[in-house]
């Protein structure tokens, strides 16, 4: 019974090739604001916010980046203070102590292999102490070279739910959604998602009849 709503659904709105390009232009339509919701000046700031978003929100990152980068201005200066004392300029930001060694080992390798700056590269990127691909991911789009998307909670709930995929392991999802979107659309992509998933498809209760997906989505309850 569920099977068969599921296949019915799926053929009511077309092949997921036909729907990419409609789904990525109403989404910039409706969230023509969506970008990265982390604040930085440099790209060295942008990768230490990004190291600190792990399992925290972005706006707890801002409340405390906004001390931090006016102490910590060059790589060099995480490295001069004692690591205890960046793990309490960072506490709130949560698994601090990790972080805190991540941040010092990847500013150490920054100074090291990079003359103090950010590599483009991903494959460069995930060497850096901590930095998972994910994290990886976000520098490189804003630095503007994507070579992959990210997948957060909300691109895995949102491409579920729009049957992008059928899997629920990132690196699969990632893999599913680059054969999909667009190269040029690969920084934008999971931004449109992120906003979409926090102002109109919540996890738990997502507002169908309000979502300009509503025709383009196999999971609509309208
Ligand atoms: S139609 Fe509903 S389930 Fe589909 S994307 Fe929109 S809010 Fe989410």
């Amino acid at each position: 019974m569920a099977r068969s709503f599921v296949d019915e659904a799926r053929r009511r709105v077309g092949p997921k090739k036909a729907r990419i390009g409609p789904i990525v232009e109403r989404l910039k339509a409706e969230h023509a604001d969506a970008q990265i919701a982390l604040r930085f000046r440099s790209d060295v700031e942008l990768l230490v916010s990004v190291m600190l978003s792990a399992q925290t929100t972005d706006a707890n990152v801002n409340r405390v980046t906004e001390r931090l980068f006016e102490k910590y201005r060059r790589p060099e200066d995480y490295l001069a203070v004692p690591q205890e004392e960046l793990e309490r300029d960072i506490y709130a930001t949560g698994f601090f102590r990790q972080k805190a060694k991540a941040i010092r080992g990847t500013m150490a390798m920054l100074i090291e292999d990079y003359d103090g700056r950010v590599p483009r590269r991903l494959e460069e990127l995930v060497r850096l102490p901590g930095v998972a691909r994910k994290t990886a991911n976000v520098v490189a789009a804003e630095l503007g070279d994507a070579q992959g998307i990210v997948v957060d909670t909300h691109v895995r709930r949102l491409s579920q739910r729009l049957g992008l995929t059928r899997h629920d392991d990132p690196v699969k999802i990632e893999r599913d959604l680059q054969r999909l979107v667009p190269r040029a659309d690969w920084a934008i992509f999971p931004h449109l998602l992120i906003w979409h998933g926090r102002r109109v498809c919540l996890a738990r209760a997502p507002s169908c009849p309000d979502c300009v997906l509503l025709d383009l989505c196999p999971s609509a309850r309208p």
